[in-house]
């Protein structure tokens, strides 16, 4: 969009300047009247003058569309870069920038926490950025736990404890987001059967490692969790 809207603007000023640089004049014919010469001068063809304020108005808007369109494009890349990247199909990444401590105030771009309800530089109300992060965060959870589910179940009885685990603590995540006592039940009996196959699975893997929305309340304050966080 930047790129289009960067074109547009410099089309747009070279066309205002081969009109403002457009001669509109036309020579007149040597006349003779009455023995007196009358050489021919230039004078403005008032045709070639409406011609050249309609190929102003031209370039004016082309080349202010031109302005619209980067300025949008810049608006919607900061946008994006506040609330992450909505049409990610992959995991929130661990990275310090998407998943970390500090994210940008959209209006002061200063760095404030990531959990920040306020901004603590100019008070922007934060509330949205976080409703609309969780409402990504569990999409993202429901799908996870939707297509691990039918991989867990295709398996039968072959199925690896890490992967049973694995869909235990997307449950438990999600079971943290929206309180459904059918989320912790389904979490709690996957991550079981998980330690039953294997009573080591995922005690060395951070329970938390994609984090992105918080708190953890209802799962950390939870002791039927305890010896799986
Ligand atoms: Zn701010």
């Amino acid at each position: 969009m930047r790129t289009t809207g960067a074109v547009l603007l410099v089309v747009g000023l070279l066309l205002g300047v081969v009109a403002l640089n457009m001669d509109t004049s036309v020579a007149t014919e040597a006349q003779s009247v009455g023995g007196i010469t009358i050489p021919s001068v230039r004078v403005n063809n008032l045709g070639l003058m409406d011609e050249r304020r309609n190929y102003l108005i031209v370039a004016s808007v082309i080349a202010v569309v031109g302005v619209l369109l980067v300025a949008a494009g810049a608006i919607q890349a900061s946008s994006s870069a506040v609330v992450g990247h909505a049409s990610d199909q992959a995991a929130p990444d661990g990275s310090a920038e998407s998943a970390g401590e500090r994210r940008q105030c959209p209006q002061c771009a200063e760095l404030i926490k990531r959990e920040a309800k306020i901004c603590r530089f100019c008070g922007y109300d934060m509330s949205e950025v976080l409703a609309a992060e969780k409402a990504e965060w569990t999409a993202f959870l429901t799908d996870q736990v939707r297509q691990q589910s039918d991989a867990v179940r295709e398996h039968g009885d072959e199925v690896p404890a890490g992967q049973v685990f694995e869909l235990g603590r997307r449950w438990a995540l999600l079971f943290d987001q929206t309180g459904d006592p059918d989320h912790r039940s389904k979490a709690l009996a996957a991550m079981r059967r998980a330690r039953e196959i294997d009573p080591k699975c995922g005690e060395d893997e951070d329970f938390f490692a994609e984090r992105r929305v918080e708190p953890y309340g209802s799962l950390v304050n939870d002791p039927e969790f305890k010896e799986f966080i």
